[in-house]
Order: structure tokens, then sequence, then C-alpha cells
């Protein structure tokens, strides 16, 4: 196996604040700042604007530029003729590229070594995961929550410290391009591929060009920097540092046992623990582990960070409510994550009935119900004490199924009440995010 080693220097050079790129920025175009000019934090949001802001009005935020001047705003870009006279306000063409341009010129000044995570699913968990691993060591941020969009990671960008050793980035997309852009902006040392599923396949049409688009980023990042889910169909010819179960592997998964409080399991002879359940989740702990070596973390600091890992709510969170134990998977789902669920929540160690709710997975095209059909098929396999489905996707494969074995409801309420008559279940919930599932715990 190839060893990998991260530089990271510490105050080898020398950086110029982010008010000096805004002003070399602005010089080039012939505007002229106001004098002593002192930003120290960025906002988008009117709401968290205080003194020394630079204010950056995108979309709606024309409307709020007032009341950035109000609370003290250092200074405010926007893209339409401001209705207020201040000298600290700047038109630009156009706010969101101007957050763009900014975000990849103070990334250049910065010595913060950036893995970029993208992939179909489990980028934010292994975002997470990896953050995890590699601040218990060095400085490192991440992407807040699901900042993964052109306008989210230009804007993360922006909230780095030159004190940033590492930055672990979500890049998300919808079409081809996308990637490319925020690659760009970001040029990460380092990417991670989590797998090519299905998502998104309303633009992209099919998985091969889910699979161009994803592997944008590749042009960035040398190979030797590149990791990717190994068994993955489309991943595992690529030039890059494999993980996976199978042996060809550069890190190989095995002997994974899995508890109630997550899975045991090895990473090349070593043993690990991760306090996530669902195999998906060992293949995104890999991930961390991986990068935590390539970081020069011993194996008890890495292992000790995994252990105890704290995710983002909503991915296979356990919730006990009236004698109900609910595994919220409701932040968002597409064929793949369905199945992956369905797949953690029939392999979890657990004395209980299993009940599992299915929501409309959106953004999914032309083949939509085929794919819902599919979902349930699979869902039938596991034999679970019952399966609910809502969502007029799931009602259309419900009716080409035509198996008694499926309940469709049209209300959450109807559902709970059914949920709360049984009593002392396991209850799966599991849709895409606009179908809100989670509303069904209460
Ligand atoms: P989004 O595109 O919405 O930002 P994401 O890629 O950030 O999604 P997560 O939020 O981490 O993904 O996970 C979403 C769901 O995907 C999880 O709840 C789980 O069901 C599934 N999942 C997580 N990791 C993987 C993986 N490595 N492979 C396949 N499915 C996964
Ligand atoms: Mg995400």
């Amino acid at each position: 196996m190839v060893k990998y080693r991260a530089n990271i220097k510490k105050g080898d050079v020398k950086l110029k604040t982010f008010t000096e790129v805004l002003l070399n920025y602005f010089q080039k175009l012939n505007i002229n700042l106001p004098k002593n000019l002192e930003i120290d934090n960025i906002q988008m949001d009117s709401k968290k604007v205080e003194k020394g802001s630079l204010f950056i009005a995108i979309n709606n935020g024309y409307n709020y530029i007032d009341e950035a001047l109000k609370k003290g705003a250092e200074l405010i870009i926007c893209d339409k003729s401001p209705t207020n006279e201040s000298e600290k306000i700047i038109k630009v063409l156009n706010s969101i590229d101007f957050l763009q341009n900014i975000a990849k010129l103070y990334r250049e000044k910065l010595c913060t070594k950036i893995i970029a995570v993208t992939g179909s699913e489990g980028k934010t968990t292994t975002k997470d995961l990896i953050h995890g691993v590699l601040s218990t060591k060095y400085k490192t941020q991440k992407t807040l929550g699901n900042y993964n969009n052109q306008i989210g990671l230009p804007f993360t960008l922006l909230q780095l410290k030159e004190s940033d050793e590492i930055a672990v980035l979500e890049m998300g997309m919808s079409n081809l391009g996308e990637i490319d852009l925020l690659s760009k902006i970001a040029r990460p040392d380092y990417a991670v591929i989590t797998n090519i599923g299905d998502s998104h396949l309303e633009f992209l049409k099919n998985r091969d060009n889910v699979f161009k688009a994803k592997t944008e980023v590749l042009n960035y990042v040398n190979k030797n920097n590149t990791l990717v889910y190994g068994d993955d169909f489309y991943l595992k010819n690529l030039e890059a540092l494999k993980i996976g179960f199978e042996n060809k592997n550069d890190y190989i998964i095995n002997n994974f046992i899995e508890i109630y409080e997550g899975v045991n399991f090895f990473l090349n002879n070593e043993k690990y623990f991760v306090p996530l359940n669902g195999l998906y989740n060992v293949v995104n702990a890999s991930f961390a582990i991986a990068l935590g070596k390539i970081f020069e973390m011993s194996y008890d600091e890495i292992k000790n960070a995994l252990k105890n890992i704290k995710i983002t709510s909503m991915r296979f969170e356990k919730i006990e409510k009236n004698k109900i134990l609910f595994i919220n998977d409701a932040y968002n789902a597409s064929p793949v994550s369905m199945k992956m669920a369905l797949n953690a929540f029939s392999s979890l160690p657990l004395n209980k009935k299993k009940v599992v709710v299915l929501g409309d997975a959106l953004e999914l095209g032309d083949k939509e119900i085929e794919y819902h059909v599919d979902i349930l098929t699979e869902a039938l396999k596991y034999e679970f004490d019952k399966v609910f489905v809502y969502g007029e996707r799931m009602k259309k494969a419900l009716d080409e199924l035509n198996n008694p074995k499926i309940i469709h409801f049209t209300k959450k309420e109807e559902i709970r009440d059914e949920l709360n008559k049984t009593g002392d279940v396991a209850v799966l919930l599991k849709g895409s995010r606009g179908m809100k599932l989670e509303e069904i715990i209460m």
C-alpha cells in the first residue's frame, strides 16, 4: 500500500487578511472602498450582521440592506441599485459571482488543507466523521449543515481563519459543471467520493452522467490524494486510494459486527468502533480513518476519536417517544439510501417488532414510479412487521404492486395513531426532505 503524508506546515506562509484581498479585488475594478476598512466577519443573513460585518446581499438580501446598516455593517455588497446613499454600499454586477470570486481569492491565500467530500449519498455523514477524527488533533473546520452548493461552499470558505489547518467541505450538485465550479473555487487538496447513485436524475438522467459530474473534482486533485469507495461499479476503475469490503481495495473492511450502539469492524486488521448503524457508515467511517492516517494520526488517536463521534441529526437517529423507538433517517432519500436504510434497520439487533414508514423519494425524473416499485419490493423482502407508505409516488407504486402487506396513508397523524395503537415497536422513518416524515414523532 502506498503511504501518503500530508505536509502541514504551520506559519510558513505569510497570509494576507481578508480585508486586503477585498481591497485588491476592488482596486482592480477601480472601485474605492471606504478608508480604514476592517472586516472581521462575513454574513449573508442580515439577522447575523454586527459591527465589523461584510454583508453580501444575495437574492432577497437586498431588502435587508437598511437593517444591516443599522446593525453596524462595515461594508455591504449588492447587485441592485441601493435606495440608500451610504458609501458603505458597493454595487457589483452579480452578488453570487462576487461571493464566489472573493472566496476563490481568499482561499488562494490560505494554507489550510481542503478536503472535498462528494458522492450521491453519505456526504454530510462522511464530512462529519472526517471532521470528528481530524479535529481531535488539528484545528479543523467543516461545512455547516448542508451548505454544499454554489452559495454555501464559498460562504463556508469565507468563514475560515488563517489559523485553520484543515477544512472538510461538502460538495453537492444537481447537474454537470457544478462540482467543477465548486472545485475551481475551493481548490481541494484531497477528494473523497462516497458512491455513485441515482440522486438528481431529474437533470442528469442516468448514472453515467452522475459519475461524470461527481468526478469533475478529480481534475483538481492528485490521484494519490483521492479516496473513493472501491466496491462501487463506477468508482472501482478510478486511479485512487480505494476503500471497501472487497480484497482488492487499499483499505479493506472486514469482521464487522453490528450492535445496537453501532458497529465494531476491522480496517486493514486494525479494530475500530463507530457509534453509528448501517454498514454504509462503516465505509463512511473508513474514509475518516484513512484521512486520519494521511494526516499522521496514530491508531489510538483515530480509534478514540471515532468512538466519540457525534453526527448531524436525522441520520439514523434513535429517538424514544411514548414507548416507540423511532429511527429517524428522514433527512433525505434516494433509491440507494432507502435500500441502505432498510438493510441497516433490518440488521439492527432489537427485541422489538419492526415497522417501516417510507415516504416519497423526490427528484427522480421519468422513471420515478419504477424506482418506488423497486424500493417497495425490496422492503417486502425483509419481512418487517408492517410497511406503511406516505406520498403520491408511493401510492402509485403500491397501486402497481397491489400488495396487501403495504398500507398507504394520506395523513401523518393517521400513521402516528396507528403506531401508538401498536405500542412497543421500532419504527424506521425514511423519505425525501420534502416529505418531512419526522413530523410523525410527536
Ligand atoms: P444530500 O445530497 O442530501 O446532501 P448526503 O450525500 O449529504 O445527502 P447524508 O445526509 O450523509 O448524505 O446521508 C443521507 C442518507 O444516505 C443516509 O441517511 C443514509 O440512508 C444514506 N447513506 C449514507 N452514507 C451512505 C453511503 N456511503 N452509501 C450509500 N448510502 C449512504
Ligand atoms: Mg448533505
